[in-house]
């Protein structure tokens, strides 16, 4: 049996305790399948189920090789069923989509980071400017239509520390997107006015007291606010950056996704400035 990614995750501790210093056990067991990580990082395995995944982990590499497969195209492809039972017509509105009927096929058409996408009910992804979408894209645009998203922006930003059991997941929020950020921007600030303008920011400076205050619609319901004040060396201040949303954000993604979808950002943003994935 071909196993994936999804295989690793299934049998890890799912605590998302972030330990191993991924954000996520979905975004670990990714990286083991990716081979971008190595399993033993998981210290919350025991003994006997750390040798267990070895042996399954053997065989996923070997199915990765032999196909030459990426492991965040699979987890794409094993997400995908999961929004076909999903009322197209009826949710667009609350998640910020808009309804389409082509060919007799059903779409919601939606924006992720500054591209227009079209997603089919049977979890097809179509990149509006004729691109191939990333895995990505695909993951988080079914799990973001898997969520239903109801109600408003409540036009409230918090830091992700503010929202509701994130306290495990403050850490690896902190290293895996706001930190990149410090690192590669820390007296680029031109560099980052750029990589922002590129993902459709809009400058919002004026309103906040940091040095440079950026507004983005990650996906139609979910803006992200970047704050960042610069560097001044002369003073030994490092620079600092801070990622808020919206106080409304968990009714249209969950706190393990979000995560991530930081973490997406921020590499995004370093891709636009500097053009390192
Ligand atoms: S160490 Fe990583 S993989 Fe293991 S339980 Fe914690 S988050 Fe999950």
């Amino acid at each position: 049996m071909a196993l994936t990614a999804v295989d690793i995750y299934k049998r890890l501790p799912q605590t998302n305790c972030a330990r191993c210093g991924s954000p996520s056990c979905f975004v670990f067991a990714t990286k083991v399948a990716l081979r971008q990580e190595v399993i033993e990082k998981c210290v919350v395995l025991s003994e006997a189920e750390l040798k267990d995944l070895k042996v399954v982990i053997g065989e996923v590499r070997t199915v990765m090789t032999e196909a030459g497969a990426n492991a965040y195209a699979q987890a794409a492809e094993e997400i995908k069923g999961r929004i076909r039972d999903i009322d197209f017509r009826r949710q667009a509105n609350g998640l910020g989509a808009q309804y389409l009927k082509e060919d007799d096929k059903e779409y919601l058409s939606l924006i992720l980071l500054n591209h227009k996408y079209k997603v089919s009910k049977d979890g097809d992804v179509i990149k509006d400017d004729g691109g191939s979408p990333t895995a990505w894209a695909k993951i988080f645009l079914i799990i973001y239509i898997n969520m239903r998203g109801e109600g408003g922006i409540k036009n409230e930003w918090v830091s992700f520390g503010g929202l509701p059991k994130t306290f495990a997941k403050q850490k690896s929020f902190k290293d895996n997107s706001e930190d990149v950020l410090v690192k590669n921007f820390s007296g680029k600030k031109t560099q980052l006015k750029t990589a922002c303008n590129s993902l459709g920011g809009m400058d919002v400076s004026s309103e906040f007291k940091s040095d440079m205050a950026y507004r983005f619609f990650v996906l139609p319901k979910i803006p992200f606010l970047l704050l960042f004040w610069d560097e001044i060396p002369e003073e030994g201040f490092p620079a600092r950056v801070k990622i808020l949303m919206d106080r409304s954000v968990l009714a249209f993604i969950d706190i393990e996704s979000l995560v991530f979808l930081a973490e997406r950002f921020a590499r995004e943003l370093v891709k636009q400035g500097f053009g390192d994935s």
